[in-house]
């Protein structure tokens, strides 16, 4: 991700806040939507999305995990975080951080992202997802495999996500797509296979493959 600054002609006349049409995928390469699907998965691979992120009824025993507390330590330090750095909203008196920390939990305690199963973790290694544990990064050689191999284990994994960013939706579909594999369910729509959408004529996937963008004249300005 990141930004590109780009140099053109002083004369250059283009709207403000109006993307460069050139940077805009031509009306007749968009393809329609699924009528099978939201976004290329199937219903049960939707609901084990739901369930992933707490929007569905989710209880970490189900995957044996413990449920998290308002003293788990990772939870404590994410409440500390928050009263720090917002005392007007969640209060500054001493209960404050008990209230955020019970919340934490609470909310947390519905999501199967922080509570992954052994095998779940098993799944993101094998999907080349968990570099930060499997592997070590230098400059001259960037990410490398540990020697002897490190496999990271499920409560590792759970305390690590609860820090920073987490898992991310690449993981998620990592995760679910191995659950479905398990469990003998489709995991891609059967309709689109995957795409979320369907082409309106047949080629146009590949003519938007071939298409590309056309930049902003360059000059000086
Ligand atoms: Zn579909």
């Amino acid at each position: 991700m990141g930004r590109i600054l780009r140099r053109v002609p002083l004369d250059f006349d283009w709207p403000q806040r109006r993307t460069w049409h050139g940077f805009i995928t031509p009306a007749a390469l968009r393809e329609q939507p699924c009528p099978g699907c939201e976004r290329g998965y199937t219903p049960e691979a939707e609901r084990l999305f739901d369930r992933w992120y707490g929007r569905a009824p989710f209880d970490p025993a189900s995957n044996g995990s413990t449920p998290l507390t308002a003293a788990t330590p990772a939870v404590r330090d994410a409440a500390e975080r928050h009263i720090a750095a917002a005392p007007d909203y969640y209060g500054a008196d001493d209960a404050a951080v008990d209230r955020e920390a019970e919340r934490l939990a609470r909310l947390w305690n519905r999501q199967w992202r922080y509570h992954l199963t052994q095998t779940d973790v098993d799944a993101l290694v094998d999907a080349g997802r968990l570099v930060e544990f499997t592997h070590t990064w230098t400059p001259q050689h960037g990410w490398r495999p540990k020697q002897p191999l490190v496999m990271p284990t499920a409560t590792a994994v759970n305390a690590w996500s609860l820090h920073g960013f987490g898992h991310d939706s690449l993981n998620a579909a990592a995760v679910i797509k191995a659950h479905c594999a398990r469990a003998d369910l489709a995991f891609l729509c059967a309709t689109c296979q995957g795409h979320g959408t369907i082409e309106q004529y047949a080629g146009q996937r590949a003519a938007t493959a071939a298409w590309e963008p056309a930049a902003p004249p360059a000059g000086d300005g």
